[in-house]
């Protein structure tokens, strides 16, 4: 669903990557060590990259109408 800190460094012409990447919290550890996989490869097919390491992060769609009712339930904001 998405990618955030992503870092780099060189090592000799070659670059090393640290990711995490963020997978449907709700599709089993199979299917999002399979979406890690897929992106290692996918960055090493297309780049100078010796390495990609991840870290899979669960992502939750966010729940809009459940945040519009809470907000007018409790004016002033919810605090998480
Ligand atoms: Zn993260």
């Amino acid at each position: 669903m998405g990618v955030h800190d992503v870092r780099t460094r060189k090592m000799g012409d070659m670059i090393v990557v640290d990711a995490h990447i963020e997978v449907d919290a709700t599709v089993p550890v199979e299917a999002g060590h399979a979406i890690a996989v897929a992106a290692r490869r996918n960055v090493m097919e297309r780049h100078r990259v010796l390495s990609l390491m991840t870290h899979v992060d669960p992502w939750r769609r966010p729940d809009l109408d459940h945040a519009t009712v809470t907000a007018q339930a409790a004016p002033g904001g919810v605090k998480k």
